[in-house]
């Protein structure tokens, strides 16, 4: 169950931490696909959305009020950005570690790519 992430959440492995409390860290994705690609990462080890449960509310509200913050500290809050989490197979998650993308920096386009 332990990732990476929990290595990074310790300060185990290095990474570019832009933000960390008693409940999340954000840190710059490795392999950014945005000028501004930042992960926001519960502390605690969920691995995924099917995984949260009410006695998580508070992290999982943490997570969204973060986002803005790192969002206006970027300066891409007024441009606009996009919040991503993956789910599972189908979601394309590779890290079986909660964690929602911030995204920004340029125009993303659609979403989702219509199969037409
Ligand atoms: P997901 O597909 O939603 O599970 O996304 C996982 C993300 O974690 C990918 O965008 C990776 O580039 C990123 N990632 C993997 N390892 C690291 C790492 N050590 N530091 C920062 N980001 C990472």
């Amino acid at each position: 169950m332990t990732t990476i992430f929990s290595k990074i959440i310790a300060g185990e492995i290095p990474s570019d931490t832009v933000y960390q409390d008693d409940l999340v860290t954000a840190f710059r994705d490795i392999n950014p696909v945005a000028p501004t690609h930042i992960l926001i990462v519960p502390n605690k080890e969920i691995p995924t959305v099917n995984d949260i449960s009410e006695a998580d509310e508070a992290m999982v509200g943490r997570m969204l009020v973060v986002a803005g913050k790192i969002a206006k500290q970027e300066g891409i809050a007024e441009d606009g950005y996009r919040l991503i989490i993956n789910c599972g197979r189908d979601g394309n998650q590779e890290v079986f570690h909660l964690h929602m993308h911030l995204l920004g920096g340029h125009n993303l386009g659609p979403i989702i790519r219509r199969r037409n």
